[in-house]
């Protein structure tokens, strides 16, 4: 039988170490800090009804007309793989009755998403993304306390170099009265656009706004800005919320052409880029969705959130951060059966206290376990034979710093303890 290869899918990729470790430290922080903000963990399944999807995100969409990864069942059921977290959280919402829960209810989840886009730089088939949602408030305080949450999350991480954008995009009473203005303006000027926006004028004519083609950039010089038809609710809602991000030291700028590309967003939307990152910038997104919970058939129901892109924010950190894989604490070089015995026992011990042991292979030379030992960055290496199983005194090296010495196996946790 000849074997085969296998690879994995294309834009999607294995997550292997040292990256994992920026992984996982990215992982870390936003638990510990979402926490210190009353945010819980939320898992949903990565697959639900089509329409779970294609209702909530907007049938004209790029991600639900182009990008969703949609199967038929054994049951003939149209389900697809999450393309993004927003819509299975509130379809959990809805289900679970969460709006019980004491206001404001506050959830983040972390998991992969699945796009059927074009893989490139930035841009995979199956992505992570961290993300959170808050229900229950409207009012302006929570869309700065999740802007700053992720503000924080960002420079714990150590992430430099990003900014923030804001925008508003109105409500049901606002923006409709805009639609008509931006239609009126790109009236003249359709045949101009790309053939994507042609579709999008009459369907989602905002959707213009951020089309990246240069032909639709020209075009829309000069157009209407929604930040100038928003009626008094959304506009008093926005400025209060830059005041607020001032108050909180929060620099953004104004970006009045950012909509985003989601059908559900209300009011605020925001952005955080990153000039290290080239075309797919864009590190993290979100902003209201005060419809979308009624939408589901739950109860009025203000929100907002945003999602991080996982991969993107790991390639900055992989600019910027050292690079430090963790490595084992103590290692046992052992001499003969006996001393390799006695140091799995050893090493039981300490590794109840947490530290990561490794323990040598007796079957091979003292400088064969050294070179090993060396290559894993360990602390401590223990030389341990029969003379020291005997006389309980162990050998010990500092291998990066090349100090030596000798310690007490009875003392051996107290020794560590010292040194760490
Ligand atoms: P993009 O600018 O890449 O088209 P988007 O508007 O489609 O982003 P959102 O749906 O708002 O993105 O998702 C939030 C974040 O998830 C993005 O800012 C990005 O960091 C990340 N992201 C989105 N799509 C992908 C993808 N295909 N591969 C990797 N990361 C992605
Ligand atoms: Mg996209």
């Amino acid at each position: 039988m000849s074997s085969q290869q296998y690879k994995t899918l294309k834009g999607m990729q294995d997550i292997l170490p040292p990256d994992i470790f920026l992984w996982q430290k990215v992982e870390q922080t936003a638990r510990q800090i979402f926490s210190t903000y009353g945010f819980q963990e939320i898992r949903t399944p990565v697959m639900e009804s089509t329409s779970v999807f294609s209702r909530s995100i907007g049938e004209s969409t790029d991600i639900v007309e182009k990008e969703m990864y949609t199967f038929t069942d054994k049951g003939d059921r149209s389900v697809s793989l999450r393309p993004e977290g927003t819509a299975s959280v509130v379809r959990s919402y809805v289900e679970n009755h969460l709006d019980k829960l004491p206001a404001p209810q506050k959830f983040y989840y972390a998991g992969p998403m699945f796009r059927y886009e074009r893989p490139q730089s930035g841009r995979f088939r199956q992505f992570y993304q961290i993300g959170v949602e808050a229900f229950a408030d409207s009012s302006p305080r929570m869309d700065a306390e999740v802007i700053a949450m992720l503000e924080r999350l960002l420079s714990g991480i150590g992430l430099e170099g990003v900014s923030f954008q804001i925008n508003s995009i109105g409500c049901g009473q606002c923006r409709p009265g805009y639609r008509d203005a931006l239609l009126s303006f790109f009236s003249e000027k359709k045949e101009d656009l790309c053939d994507d926006c042609k579709r999008r004028y009459d369907k989602n004519p905002l959707r213009i706004l951020d089309c990246k083609a240069s032909t639709c950039r020209q075009q829309r010089q000069g157009a209407p800005r929604i930040t100038d038809h928003l009626c008094e609710g959304c506009r008093t809602h926005f400025e209060k919320l830059q005041t607020l991000l001032s108050l909180l030291q929060i620099s953004y700028s104004l970006n009045p052409e950012m909509v985003r590309g989601l059908d559900y967003y209300t009011r605020t939307t925001f952005e955080v880029t990153s000039q290290s990152l080239g075309a797919q910038n864009a590190v993290a997104a979100g902003g209201r969705y005060d419809r979308l919970v009624k939408e589901f058939g739950g109860p009025e129901t203000p929100a907002i959130g945003f999602a991080l892109g996982m991969e993107r924010v790991i390639e900055l950190l992989k600019l910027t951060a050292l690079r430090s894989a963790p490595s084992p604490s103590v290692f046992f070089a052992v001499l003969g059966d006996a001393a390799g015995s006695a140091c799995l026992v050893l090493a039981e011990q300490l590794r109840k206290q947490g530290r990561w042991v490794e323990v040598g292979d007796a079957a091979s030379s003292l400088k064969s376990q050294m070179r090993r030992a060396d290559r894993m960055a360990v602390r401590h290496v223990f030389i341990m034979g029969d003379d020291e199983l005997r006389s309980g005194m162990l050998k010990w090296k500092n291998l990066a710093g090349a100090a030596q010495g000798e310690v007490k196996l009875s003392d051996m946790e107290l020794f560590l303890a010292g040194q760490s």
